[in-house]
């Protein structure tokens, strides 16, 4: 996915030049287990002696599969984030860029675009939680039969806990009938 700028303009701007513009993203946004679509936000760019440092603002509705009941549910998301662009050519000159290598900051392209794309991807993903929930209370599905107790009930009998504490409650339970 990308949502593409041009930036050689403000490239050839003074330091602490600024564009701001807004995007929107038709396509939907592949998450490695979830689907964003809708993405839209907004952007101000601003040069540094380094770079672009982008200022973004951004929302999307994520599709996400439940942890306890396995359905699909819907989500809306917002993220805000700054993140560096550094260009691999100098705009002045046409050759490449003699700024210190960065770990962190994203390379502009070739020719000057700067594509806020992976970066958008990428909090929106950080934005997931590890265990979606369709909702705080989902019942989840039963472990014998597999229906979703969100929907139905089933007359399965409960599962057999191991844990040492319920073990231990069975003990205080003898205690107290003594
Ligand atoms: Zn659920
Ligand atoms: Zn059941």
């Amino acid at each position: 996915m990308s949502i593409q700028f041009n930036v050689s303009q403000l490239l050839k701007s003074d330091v602490g030049g600024i564009r701001e513009y807004d995007f929107r993203m038709d396509e939907p946004l592949n998450l490695d287990d979830a689907i964003a679509t809708g993405v839209t936000g907004s952007v101000k760019f601003t040069l540094t002696n380094f770079g672009i440092l982008a200022a973004v603002r951004a929302h999307a509705d994520v599709l996400l599969t439940c942890a306890r009941c396995v359905e699909p549910f819907q989500s809306s998301m917002d993220v805000a984030f700054q993140e560096e662009y550094r260009p691999v050519i100098d705009i002045a000159t046409g050759l490449p860029s003699q700024l210190p290598p960065s770990d962190t900051a994203f390379e502009l392209s070739a020719n000057h675009m700067l594509d806020l794309g992976e970066a958008v991807r990428q909090q929106i993903l950080l934005g997931i939680e590890i265990i979606p929930l369709c909702t705080p209370e989902c019942k989840g599905l039963c472990p014998t039969c597999g229906t979703n107790l969100n929907i139905k009930r089933c007359n399965c009998p409960p599962p057999e806990s191991t844990s040492p504490f319920a073990a231990l409650q069975g003990l205080l339970a003898d205690v107290e009938t003594r």
